[in-house]
């Protein structure tokens, strides 16, 4: 093979992959124009994932009509002038690859007038090449349109997941772009349907709202810029939100980072988010934060890579603890009241406090029976971590399994249950103090992780037939239950339509025994109406917490301690004991510390 120099056009399309990957990194580039050219008000317009059309528009300084062709040439920029400027980077381009790799692999239009100038300019560029090239009146502004996105490079089409992944991304980068420039104004469309807008107030807190929505919002705890931890300390500014402990997720995702208004992606950084909650979350769980971090531009390196997404930082461990620093101030600094902790068991064993409780423990299981205490000696009996046949078990409710199922590890230490009060919390002493349980939180906890065991195990969830029972729904629940019949029928409903808003239930799942089924289902319904989180779990695991939570012991039920000590038994080996599956708490710990404190013993 002989050696030759490759036709521009096609070093064009090798070279426009490493900056345009998918649909979203079109969005990416052209935003960080519209920032650049200093918009105050951008609007994102997206068909069938960016595949069809990624139109942007901004109200920015625009392009001059004697340079809109110099713009799509490779290496042409007007953001940086020699290799020294990189170290002083203010803007989010530099490198003057993007609007000429957009062109290679797509057909652009560009529309952009100058202030200053009295007629706008249209071009376009189809594969590299100008097809078109026009006067016209147009605002102060640019607005990019891009089309067709790897028509001419079969191969990277072919790597595009479909629609609606795309348009997840493309949502995922705008939001992000939102967040870190509140006084900008944003709005995004998909297929012409609205789907975010912000206002440019300003406020971080104004678009979070919009982003995580209210609910989860309201967790969310500022965290506010700290003072240098020593005086020669390059500024290292870290603002922003983060989730209270009981609000948090199953991945790090949901923790976003900016440097100098730029997402990164660095997994070093959110350790420092995580670690700043340590033992305030429980295992496997992570908070939601969004930090926008500033620092002197030259403490950053941000030609790392070509899309940007990596930074280098000059000292890495200082930008560390100024994160973990402030997340943890602010996290601590919010606990409710002082001397009760969420969760943090293992720690705060007091001097004599163990050595107290067990002697305790072997009295009251030899001596005072009267107590209730020999439950906590019969702990072989409940191992089975179902109390079915027991005289006073009718409140609750465990997952029917075979026999000689081996014990999950544990996750808290022995709990011995002291009481209920209010008829909706239990008392128990553990190692560490005292612990006061949600006996509904905590219920739905153990049956989810019971019912999620099953499913991965794929036994089939045992049933309980019925004599079949008649429910009347309203139109949207009858749709809604119509919608998620397959669902509800692998989690042990057995329901066929009955005509009309009429529906028949001969069978329910076997963990909702003792419910009316009516009620029950009605409920999951509503629940399942007042819609789901997107993103956040499968359609089948978002129904199995419903029909959990209509499962669950409530709050206000009377239970008996064999009751309670079978329920704190399965608790106690659950993965994530400390966090219903909702995220709410299950448990609060007070120490012995604390408590030696409050009753001024040390
Ligand atoms: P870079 O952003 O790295 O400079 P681009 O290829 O993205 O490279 O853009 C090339 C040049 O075109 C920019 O430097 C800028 O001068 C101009 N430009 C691109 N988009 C816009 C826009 N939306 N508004 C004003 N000028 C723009
Ligand atoms: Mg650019």
């Amino acid at each position: 093979m002989t050696i030759h120099i490759l036709p521009e056009t096609v070093a064009a399309q090798i070279a426009a992959g490493e900056v345009v990957e998918r649909p979203a990194s079109v969005v990416k580039e052209l935003v960080e124009n519209a920032l650049d050219a200093g918009a105050t008000d951008i609007r994102v317009e997206v068909e069938e994932g960016g595949r069809r059309l990624i139109r942007v528009g901004d109200d920015g300084c625009g392009i001059s009509a004697s340079e809109v062709e110099l713009a799509f040439a490779r290496h042409a920029t007007s953001k940086i002038q020699t290799i020294d400027d990189l170290s002083r980077i203010h803007t989010l381009g530099f490198r003057g690859e993007a609007l000429h790799s957009i062109a290679a692999v797509s057909r652009v239009t560009l529309t952009t007038r100058q202030q200053d100038e009295p007629l706008g300019v249209q071009i376009r560029i189809e594969g590299g090449e100008v097809t078109l090239r026009r006067q016209l009146g147009t605002p102060t502004g640019t607005v990019v349109t891009v089309e067709d996105l790897f028509y001419n490079t079969p191969a990277r089409l072919k790597f595009l997941k479909g629609a609606t992944t795309e348009r997840r991304h493309i949502s995922a980068m705008v939001s992000n772009y939102a967040l870190a420039y509140p006084a900008v104004r944003f709005s995004l469309h998909h297929e012409g349907r609205e789907v975010l807008r912000t206002y440019g107030t300003g406020q971080l807190s104004d678009v979070l709202v919009k982003i995580l929505g209210i609910e989860t919002f309201r967790d969310m705890i500022e965290v506010i810029p700290q003072q240098p931890a020593h005086g020669d300390q390059p500024s290292i500014e870290v603002h922003g939100y983060t989730s209270a402990p009981h609000q948090n997720r199953a991945n790090r995702s949901h923790i976003t980072l900016f440097v100098n208004g730029r997402v990164i992606q660095d997994s070093s950084l959110a350790y420092a988010v995580t670690q700043a909650y340590h033992t305030l979350l429980p295992k496997g769980r992570y908070p939601i934060a969004t930090l926008l971090i500033t620092l002197p531009p030259e403490e950053v390196d941000v030609n790392v890579h070509p899309a940007k997404a990596e930074v280098r930082f000059r000292n890495p461990d200082a930008v560390f603890s100024a994160v973990q620093r402030a997340v943890r101030s602010a996290v601590v600094g919010q606990a409710p009241a002082p001397a009760v902790q969420l969760p943090g068991f293992g720690q705060g064993y007091a001097p004599g406090w163990q050595e107290r409780r067990e002697r305790l423990l072997q009295a009251g299981t030899r001596r005072r029976p009267e107590l209730g205490l020999e439950i906590e000696a019969r702990e072989s009996r409940s191992r089975g971590e179902t109390i079915a046949g027991e005289p006073d078990d009718h409140a609750l409710t465990a997952i029917p399994e075979g026999p000689g199922r081996p014990l999950k590890p544990r996750t808290l230490p022995v709990l011995r249950v002291l009481g209920q009060i209010g008829a909706a919390y239990i008392v128990a002493e553990g190692p560490a103090g005292l612990y006061l349980i949600d006996q509904h939180a905590a219920h739905e906890r153990i049956l989810f992780e019971q019912l999620m065991a099953q499913r991965a195990a794929q036994k089939p969830i045992a049933q309980q037939t019925l004599e079949a029972a008649t429910i009347e729904l309203p139109m949207s629940s009858a749709a809604l239950l119509e919608e998620n019949l397959e669902t509800l029928t692998a989690l042990g409903f057995d329901i066929e339509p009955f005509g009309g808003q009429t529906f028949r239930i001969r069978a329910v799942p076997a963990l909702l025994a003792g419910r009316n089924p009516a009620e029950a289902l009605r409920t999951i319904l509503e629940d399942l109406e007042l819609g789901t989180k997107p993103g956040q779990a499968t359609l089948e695991e978002q129904v199995s917490l419903h029909v959990c939570k209509a499962a669950a012991v409530k709050a206000g039920q009377v239970l008996s301690v064999a009751e309670m000590q079978a329920l704190v038994r399965q608790l106690e080996r659950c993965e994530t004991p400390h966090t219903c599956p909702h995220g709410r708490p299950t448990l609060i710990h007070i120490s012995a510390d604390q408590l030696a404190k409050e009753f001024g013993r040390t």
